[in-house]
């Protein structure tokens, strides 16, 4: 009975954008509806924006952060010391600390977190090119920002062991103090998350 009421482009369009990961029915339910609630004009804005960018972006081939540049901005730019890595989960982690405008190191994205449950373990990650570009730039310290929650915390103790292990002259640090265990970098309020990278963690302690 459902189905012959429910309109078939809006069942398709929910199909398709329940592909988009952690988009479950509801998110993209929420999405749709108000979505169409825009004037023809700004749903055609966005659509068209969505598309130019579907087009031109880049994944930085050095740091794998999502640029409009290969390499990207940050690894392109010759006053940042890539003597300093910050490990971060997804790029919005990065924007993030970017936007404080106090880091002058270099990032690299790690495509997610050790998560068992969800079948993601460290071959899934972006790790062995970590270690590469540690080697190559002779990197003075990484700094860990993944997630202050459970996954985030198993992902940073697996690299932090992995990497003390492979460097010993390497200083490596954990960002802590200031956020909230269980939050998310990407919605951390600037102050928080500037102190957690001030007074972060050096390892070994
Ligand atoms: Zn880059």
């Amino acid at each position: 009975m459902f189905e012959e009421y429910f309109p078939k482009i809006i069942k398709e369009a929910l199909e398709k954008l329940s592909k988009i990961p952690t988009y479950g029915e509801r998110t993209s339910s929420r999405f749709l509806y108000n979505f169409l609630k825009l004037p023809a004009e700004g749903r055609t804005d966005i659509i068209n924006s969505l598309l130019s960018l579907s087009e031109k972006v880049k994944v930085c081939s050095e740091c794998a952060l999502i640029s409009d540049t290969d390499p990207c901005r940050i690894c392109s730019d010759p006053k940042r010391s890539k003597k300093f890595i910050c490990v971060v989960e997804e790029s919005q982690d990065a924007y993030s600390i970017e936007r404080l405008e106090r880091y002058t190191g270099v990032y690299h994205v790690l495509g997610g977190r050790i998560a068992p449950l969800e079948g993601v373990s460290p071959q899934d990650l972006n790790i062995d090119k970590l270690l590469e570009r540690i080697e190559r730039y002779n990197v003075k310290e990484v700094i860990i920002a993944t997630n202050p929650n459970l996954e985030g915390e198993a992902t940073a103790n697996y690299l932090i062991k992995l990497l003390k292990r492979k460097f010993n002259r390497l200083k490596v640090s954990r960002i802590s103090h200031g956020l909230q265990f269980g939050s998310l970098i990407e919605l951390a309020d600037e102050l928080s998350l500037e102190k957690s990278i001030e007074k972060r963690t050096i390892f070994p302690e």
